[in-house]
């Protein structure tokens, strides 16, 4: 039988690459998708531009927030993937309101939609920022949410809301918790492409405090699978912590500037970002025993393929970074 996925902010960096992913050669048989995202300035139609003539995939350009478009969308779906999102810490900062309304309020609008038409089951794609900083151990899915920029607080919020609703109303819905991520079709604003468009194009590099923040680094593809594994095969109510690599933003910046063959001095250390969770560490036993998965793809090999797309692909971000450059 085949499933109607409706697939939330397919047109951001993950969800472009989990929708191409499910309609290419290795996807599931049987599943035919639809994208809805209100793109906003990370939001990139090109980004499914190769499944863009594929008839399973249909795209509904609209916002989350809006009820009776939900409404109406939900109601001819089996299941839901949510990824759409503002998803940037640093612009939460200067104006958190798109955060509240888009993370948390659409997230209800959705959840609300899906149980009316009984959609499910429902993955919340969360973040491992909702658990705050790590000083010690690493973080079950048990830890309390101690989230401290408005984007994680707003991440948690959709994760606490979600929870709720399998609580109160059976709905199953299936929390994932990601490291971050990098990979191909990264809007330039997040580290790891922000800092190799710089360095492609000879500049210097802006470097937080200190510069010995610790994060774990999760390739895309392994996310995605990740996440499939949970839509398929998860359970109801429960959460997914999956981590990546984990290592200092300092020693990342010495790998970027490895494959740029670029010097130290090309980096410039900046004021520290504020609120900045000093360690994440992901325990992510629960998805690897339960669900069998492990990341694939280690980070040196992950980066250099990374790395050789946005040398390939300056047709994608350098418009993006001409924008931003008359926007600051
Ligand atoms: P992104 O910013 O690249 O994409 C977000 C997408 O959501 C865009 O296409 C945008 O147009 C769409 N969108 C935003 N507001 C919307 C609204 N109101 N209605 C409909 N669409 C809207 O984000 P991403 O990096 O692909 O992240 C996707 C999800 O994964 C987010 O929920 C994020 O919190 C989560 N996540 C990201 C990372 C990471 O490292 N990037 C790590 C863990 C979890």
């Amino acid at each position: 039988m085949t499933t109607r996925l409706l697939v939330t902010g397919g047109a951001g960096f993950i969800g472009s690459h989990y929708v191409r992913t499910l309609l290419g050669p290795g996807g599931p048989p049987d599943v035919v998708v639809t994208v809805l995202d209100a793109l906003t300035y990370a939001g990139n139609p090109a980004n499914l531009d190769p499944v863009r003539d594929d008839p399973r995939l249909v795209f509904i350009p609209g916002d989350i927030c809006d009820a009776p478009l939900v409404d109406q969308v939900m109601a001819g779906h089996d299941q839901v993937v949510h990824f759409a999102a503002e998803s940037h810490v640093d612009r939460s900062l200067l104006d958190a309101s798109a955060f509240v309304r888009t993370n948390a309020g659409g997230t209800q609008t959705l959840l609300d939609a899906a149980l009316r038409h009984g959609v499910a089951p429902f993955v919340q794609v969360s973040t491992d920022e909702v658990y705050g900083s790590a000083e010690r151990d690493a973080w079950s899915e048990d830890e309390p949410l101690r989230p401290n920029s408005p984007y994680s607080a707003s991440k948690a919020s959709a994760d606490l809301l979600a929870l709720a609703q399998h609580v109160s109303h059976g709905l199953d819905v299936r929390v994932t918790r990601c490291a971050n991520n990098y990979g191909p079709y990264q809007y330039p604003e997040k580290l790891i492409p922000r800092f190799a468009t710089l360095l492609l194009d000879g500049n210097k590099v802006p470097l937080y405090g200190d510069g010995l923040h610790v994060r774990e680094w999760l390739h895309v593809d392994d996310h995605v699978r990740a996440i499939e594994a949970v839509r398929a095969r998860g359970r109801a109510g429960r959460v997914y912590n999956i981590g990546g690599t984990a290592l200092t933003n300092r020693e990342l910046v010495g790998l970027l500037l490895k494959e740029c063959d670029a010097e130290w001095d090309s980096v410039e250390y900046v004021e520290d970002r504020k609120g900045h969770d000093r360690r994440y560490a992901l325990d992510s036993s629960r998805i690897s025993r339960e669900l069998g998965f492990t990341p694939a793809t280690d980070l040196s090999t992950g980066l250099a393929a990374t790395l050789d797309w946005y040398r390939a692909h300056r047709s994608w971000w350098e418009p993006i970074v001409v924008r931003r450059a008359r926007q600051a």
